[in-house]
């Protein structure tokens, strides 16, 4: 790391869907109304920060491009169709750009992990749609294949789904993508190995990496925004170091609980059917539970 890196400190916002309305339950355990989107964009803007993407960085650190005073990235996981109709547009009335990360397995049209009952669908972008964010200037980067958590899976598993989503995403972009995401934010050494030996340049955690960003590219620490993010928890979370604050918060918390951080990454990541998840023998939540209790959820009625 250079001189400039160390001054360098880019925060890295998550979103997942963004909803016209208020949902009529709590469903979708991760959204943000547009409008309150519009805020939060503007507030960015006030605030001086200019949005870039992970792919401005990599120019950046090859000596191929400058990067504002004051650089953050705004990225939205699972590819879902309203990151299409209700983010893109107010992204792109404000001249601002964002990462987006798709589902390597193009045949699925909805993130059944995200549903829990009929009439709660969350449909995703269509290879279309992605194609059109990429030629919009949005960063495209993948998301696993079928968003199975990458903990409980082999390293041969884990760089199967790193290379078949790649490739998949790549062959409908027809350009070549840099980052992933890791399903529920879920990483350890393993895992962050195998990824490092992966033809991708960079990878998105959630509570896990370092709060300096750049000292761990294939686990990158994000701010998760979601309805719980009040304008002035917004307003902090771009004035303070937040990511300090949060790494200091989960050191100290998974010091009293070291199972802790899992649970957060399942019970706060993605959604809320985690929370009716009956644990396994070893008190984690099986990831195959989640699928079936959402499916046959949504089957028996
Ligand atoms: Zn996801």
């Amino acid at each position: 790391m250079n001189d400039l890196d160390d001054k360098l400190n880019i925060k890295v916002l998550m979103y997942h869907r963004v909803l016209k309305k208020e949902p009529l339950d709590d469903a979708h355990w991760h959204y943000v109304t547009a409008s309150a989107f519009r805020k939060h964009l503007k507030m960015i803007d006030w605030m001086g920060y200019t949005p870039v993407t992970f792919y401005d960085y990599k120019l950046y650190k090859e000596g191929k491009l400058t990067l504002p005073a004051k650089p953050i990235i705004i990225t939205f996981d699972d590819g879902y169709l309203d990151t299409y109709e209700n983010a893109i547009p107010i992204l792109l009335e404000m001249d601002m750009r964002a990462v987006i990360f798709v589902m390597g397995n193009r045949n699925l049209q909805r993130a059944y992990w995200d549903e829990r009952n009929e009439g709660d669908m969350c449909p995703l972008m269509s290879d279309e749609q992605v194609r059109h964010v990429s030629e919009m200037g949005f960063e495209v980067g993948a998301h696993s294949m079928n968003h199975t958590t990458f903990l409980k899976l082999s390293s041969v598993e884990i760089s199967h789904q790193l290379e078949k989503s790649k490739d998949q995403i790549e062959s409908i972009l027809n350009d070549e993508i840099y980052t992933f995401a890791y399903p529920y934010g879920g990483v350890d050494d393993r895992v962050r190995d195998v990824v490092s030996e992966s033809e991708f340049s960079f990878a998105c955690g959630v509570y896990t990496g370092s709060p300096k960003f750049g000292k761990t590219v294939f686990d990158i620490r994000r701010l998760a925004v979601n309805q719980k993010t009040a304008l002035w928890k917004f307003a902090l979370l771009l004035l303070l170091p937040y990511q300090y604050v949060e790494w200091i918060y989960h050191r100290v918390k998974s010091r009293q609980d070291p199972q802790m951080l899992e649970k957060d990454l399942y019970v706060n990541m993605e959604d809320g059917r985690n929370r009716k998840l009956k644990k396994s023998k070893n008190g984690k939540p099986k990831e195959t539970d989640m699928i079936i209790h959402n499916i046959s959820n949504r089957n028996s009625r």
